[in-house]
């Protein structure tokens, strides 16, 4: 459970000046167990240094973390590598995050020497088990990362992020490395995983088709700050924000005959300095229905029909600037 979660970033700049970047903004979300949260947004909208900051791995500034009802920060010594071990990430590069001159089988048990006091023999039976998992052979802990595919390294990942048995994985552009088939198989593993020991994901992607197969819910993510969550297919069928709608009206649809029907909506700029961001909604330099108001005061979160919540005037100004505007302007 995240609270009102705020990450800022101070940079000095080469003549001396200081740059404050809020990377996170005011960010609440809540991640069931064996629930699947995604996350998306463009690149520098601060869903990685959401994912890092749950992991502490970044400093918070202020709200507060809690997994299974324990808040991260007030924990120390001990309880904080308890905390941690129930909390671990997956990133995009397979190729980097594992070391090619140890095996297998050394990557993976590595976090079992930091965490447990286990015997050689209890190590290996481990390991093997974890190979299993991730439907890989036992005998493979003894080779090394090189002779492994791509899909094969990602697998091994998972395993060591599995060693601890964790509650949350975070998978940071986890399959994004990876070519769309074997992104696919490795979804599906993920999915077993997930049910088989009800694990729950925060699963980071830019990339909006990833993330529709393997979500519970979503979350969208601008300039640091959530700007629609709801449910898978409330939130890919009739998203509400206007950000959301850009995102997904660039996704390629294969079938030639509803690409005709489907409305394209391109964004105008790019994704704005966050060291200077703009006043009111954030999205108010790109968005085709910005209005006066918009520049002024920043949209609150409220619910919308079919699940979820949406910040933006557009929801929230009365009945003229409702959904009825919204389709007139498309
Ligand atoms: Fe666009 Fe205004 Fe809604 Fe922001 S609040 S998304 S600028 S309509
Ligand atoms: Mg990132």
């Amino acid at each position: 459970e995240v609270e009102r979660l705020q990450v800022t970033f101070r940079k000095h700049t080469l003549f001396g000046g200081r740059r404050v970047v809020r990377a996170v903004n005011d960010v609440s979300l809540h991640i069931a167990p064996g629930e699947t949260l995604g996350l998306v947004g463009e690149s520098g909208s601060g869903k990685s240094t959401t994912g890092r900051a749950i992991l502490k791995l970044v400093p918070i500034e202020s709200g507060t973390v809690r997994i299974e009802g324990q808040d991260i920060a007030s924990v120390r010594g001990k309880a904080l590598r308890t905390i941690r071990s129930q909390m671990q990430m997956v990133f995009q590069d397979p190729y980097s995050s594992l070391d090619p001159s140890s095996t297998i089988g050394a990557s993976i048990s590595e976090p079992l020497r930091v965490h447990r006091a286990m015997t050689r023999a209890q190590m290996r039976e481990r390991v093997e088990e974890l190979l299993e998992l991730v439907g890989l052979r036992p005998s493979h802990a003894d080779r090394y990362p090189y002779e492994f595919s791509g899909g094969q390294r990602q697998r091994v990942v998972i395993a060591r992020a599995l060693a601890l048995n964790p509650r949350l994985i975070v998978c940071d552009e986890a399959v994004s490395a990876l070519d769309v088939s074997t992104q696919n198989q490795v979804i599906n593993l993920l999915e077993d995983i997930r049910e088989k020991l009800s694990l729950s994901y925060l699963f980071i992607a830019h990339d909006l088709a990833v993330v529709r197969h393997i979500s519970h819910r979503v979350a969208v993510m601008y300039l640091g700050h959530i700007v629609e969550s709801g449910p898978t297919q409330r939130l890919y069928q009739s998203p509400a924000h206007p950000y959301t709608q850009a995102l997904l009206s660039a996704i390629p649809v294969p079938n030639p005959r509803k690409r005709d029907q489907a409305r394209r909506m391109v964004l105008q700029g790019s994704i704005p300095d966050p060291s200077n961001p703009p006043s009111g909604c954030p999205f108010h330099t790109r968005c085709p229905y910005a209005m006066d108001v918009c520049g002024q005061s920043m949209p609150q979160m409220t619910p919308i029909d079919g699940g979820g919540e949406v910040a933006c005037h557009l929801q929230t100004s009365g009945p003229t600037l409702g959904g009825r505007c919204l389709d007139e302007l498309t």
